[in-house]
């Protein structure tokens, strides 16, 4: 018995979803163009394919789980569970216009054309706001479709904008946030449902790792009790004392978010040698 995973071939999410799995422990080898492989110690076959598939083969248990973009689950209305949100492939899909332009609200966009590979998604948002437009749906390279008069505004996926910016366009409304998701089948088994459960465990226990930090740092006794204070710690932090009378060694977890104003405290109320290390494996 073993899980199939479908994940991209190739483009953004490939590398990250490779990562997520090898941090799992899960040995992979994958050559160029190979459609298929297994993984060396985990009952879970790999199978590598366009992202806009991903959903539809999952739907049809051709694989049972597969790692994909939200935006592509919503855009492809596939029957799928979406399980776990694996944060990273972090985008948005905006509408953009030329630069140029004036935007007073969503009704600016009433009777344009709008060049997009999203139409689904698109429609949904016209809709919701009692917009009329038409949609153009071209496949790629939306962002050149003002410029050459096929469009008058874009809806497509943004990270940082600068492609918006070298093609002369603004954002100017943000349709959905999107991040890659681990996606199942609707019918899995019992069996194939204990393997994703034990899967699923690994990435939560890699997600949680990667958000927080192993601190260590030194603490003046008098000031003992204010720093323990400031730190979380997975139940409470460690506190051992140094060698040096007067002083403790204080260990605890800390969240990514909150990480610098926390350092910040700790430094006011006294703390020293502040050590800050990678959590490989984080399990509650
Ligand atoms: P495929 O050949 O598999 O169809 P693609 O060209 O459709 O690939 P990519 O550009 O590799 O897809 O993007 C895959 C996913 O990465 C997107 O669906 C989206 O979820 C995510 N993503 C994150 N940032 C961006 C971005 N700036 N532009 C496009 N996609 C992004
Ligand atoms: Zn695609």
């Amino acid at each position: 018995m073993k899980l199939k995973i479908a994940i991209q071939k190739s483009g953004r999410l490939y590398d990250d979803s490779i990562l997520l799995l090898k941090e799992c422990g899960i040995g992979i080898s994958h050559r160029p163009n190979q459609l298929k492989t297994e993984a060396s110690n985990f009952p879970l076959e790999i199978f590598f394919l366009r992202d806009d598939d991903i959903p539809q083969y999952v739907e049809d248990a051709v694989a049972d789980i597969g790692v994909v973009g939200e935006n592509v689950v919503f855009e492809t209305e596939k029957q799928v569970d979406v399980v776990e949100k694996l944060g990273f492939g972090r985008c948005r899909l905006s509408i953009a216009i030329n630069r140029t332009e004036t935007y007073t609200g969503v009704s600016s966009i009433h009777g344009k054309r709008i060049a997009t590979s999203y139409p689904v998604l698109v429609k949904q948002f016209l809709q919701r706001n009692g917009v009329e437009a038409e949609i153009h749906e071209i496949s790629g390279s939306v962002e050149i479709a003002p410029g050459i008069g096929l469009a008058d505004a874009i809806c497509d996926l943004v990270s940082s904008g600068s492609t918006l910016l070298t093609n002369g366009l603004k954002e100017v409304e943000t349709i959905l946030q999107s991040e890659a998701v681990l996606i199942r089948n609707l019918h899995l088994d019992p069996e194939q449902i204990k393997l994703l459960d034990k899967l699923l465990f690994r990435i939560k226990a890699v997600k949680k790792a990667r958000n927080n930090k192993y601190i260590l740092l030194n603490a003046p006794n008098h000031n003992l009790q204010k720093i323990v204070s400031l730190l979380p710690g997975m139940k409470s932090p460690t506190v051992v004392p140094l060698a040096e009378p007067g002083w403790s060694s204080v260990h605890s977890v800390l969240n990514e978010n909150e990480f610098w104003e926390i350092i910040e405290k700790l430094k006011e109320a006294g703390a020293q040698g502040i050590l800050v290390v990678p959590i490989e494996k984080m399990i509650l």
